[in-house]
C-alpha cells in the first residue's frame, strides 16, 4: 500500500528514545522529512546519526523541553524555517512520574499538566494554523491504555491523559472541515526505557526482580508478550497517511489485547 507519505513534513516530539524515536524512524523510512526533539542534545545527535546510517537521511533536530512554551515555539519555528510547512504533528511526551494521590504535590501536578496536556495543546495550536492554509494535516497524540483503564500507581498519567483525549476529540470536530485529522494512539506495555523504569519502581515496592515484573506484565496480555516501539510506530504511520483520511477523533489502542473492554 502506498501510504502517500513521501515528502510530507513530520514533527515528532520527545523522540530521542523509545516510541517517539521509532515513529521518527518509520517516517524517515517512508520518505518523510522528519524533525525530532527532546531535552538532551547528545541523545538527539545519536538518534540523528542512527537515522542517517539506516536511511541516509539527515533529520532535523532541536533541543526542546516540552514543559517550556519558549522551547516549543523555538522548535516549531525552526522546523518551519527548515521545511517551510508542517503536515504531520505527533505529540509524544515523556511519561509523568509514577505515584499515588498522597505522594503528589502541587508542583508535580503542575509539571505533569504542562508535559502531558499543555505541550500538545501548544504544539497543536501552532501546527493547526499552518495546516489550515493548505487544508491538509494529521495530528496524532501518543497517550496510554490508561485512558481506557487507569493503571495502578500512575495517578498523573491516568488523570491528565484523559484530558488530552477530550482535547483531541474536540479539536477533531473543529478542524475536520479543513481536512485535518486528529487521533490518539494508546500504547499498552511497550518495551522501552519508560517501561523498564516502571518495572524497577514496582519491583522495589513489591520486593521482586524487575525481570519478574516484566514477565508478569506479559502474562496479562492475550498476545503473551510485551509490545515493541516499532509496532506503535506502524499504527501511527498509518494514521498519518493519506489512506487514513476519513479516520478522525478516535483513540486506537495498540496493546496486544490487554484492554478487555468491548469498545
Ligand atoms: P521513553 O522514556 O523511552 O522515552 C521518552 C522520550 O521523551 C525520551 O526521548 C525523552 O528524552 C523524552 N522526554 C522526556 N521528557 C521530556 C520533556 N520534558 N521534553 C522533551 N522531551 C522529553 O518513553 P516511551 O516508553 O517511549 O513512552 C513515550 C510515551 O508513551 C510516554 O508518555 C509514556 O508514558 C507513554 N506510554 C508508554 C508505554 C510503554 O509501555 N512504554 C505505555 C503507555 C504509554
Amino acid at each position: 500500500m502506498d501510504l502517500g507519505l513521501k515528502g510530507k513534513k513530520a514533527l515528532v516530539t520527545a523522540s530521542s528514545k523509545g516510541i517517539g524515536r521509532a515513529i521518527a524512524e518509520e517516517f524517515a523510512a517512508e520518505g518523510c522529512d522528519v524533525g525530532i526533539c527532546s531535552r538532551n542534545k547528545e541523545d538527539l545527535l545519536e538518534t540523528v546519526n542512527d537515522i542517517k546510517s539506516k536511511y541516509n537521511y539527515d533529520a532535523f533536530w532541536c533541543v526542546c523541553d516540552l514543559n517550556k512554551l519558549k522551547d516549543i515555539e523555538n522548535t516549531f519555528n525552526h522546523f518551519i524555517k527548515e521545511f517551510g510547512q508542517i503536515d504531520i504533528l505527533v505529540n509524544n511526551c515523556g511519561g509523568p512520574p509514577p505515584g499515588s494521590f498522597s505522594e503528589l504535590d502541587e508542583d508535580k501536578w503542575q509539571s505533569a499538566f504542562e508535559q502531558v496536556l499543555l505541550s500538545a495543546v501548544r504544539l497543536s495550536r501552532l501546527a493547526v494554523s499552518d495546516m489550515m492554509k493548505r487544508e491538509w494535516g494529521r495530528i496524532i497524540n501518543i497517550t496510554s491504555i490508561s485512558v481506557k483503564q487507569p493503571l495502578s500507581n500512575l495517578m498523573l498519567s491516568n488523570s491528565l491523559r484523559s484530558g488530552l483525549i477530550g482535547f483531541a476529540k474536540s479539536l477533531s470536530n473543529e478542524v475536520g472541515k479543513y481536512n485535518i485529522t486528529v487521533n490518539n494512539i494508546a500504547p499498552g506495555f511497550t518495551l522501552t526505557n519508560r517501561l523498564y523504569e516502571l518495572a524497577v519502581t514496582r519491583a522495589k515496592q513489591s520486593n521482586v526482580s524487575h525481570e519478574d515484573i516484566l514477565t508478569e506484565m506479559a502474562k496479562e496480555i492475550p498476545m503473551n508478550r510485551l509490545g515493541s516501539p516499532e509496532e506503535i510506530a506502524a499504527a501511527v504511520t498509518f494514521l498519518a497517511s493519506v489512506k487514513a483520511g476519513y479516520i478522525t477523533g478516535v483513540t486506537l489502542q495498540v496493546d496486544g489485547g490487554l484492554i478487555k473492554g468491548l469498545l
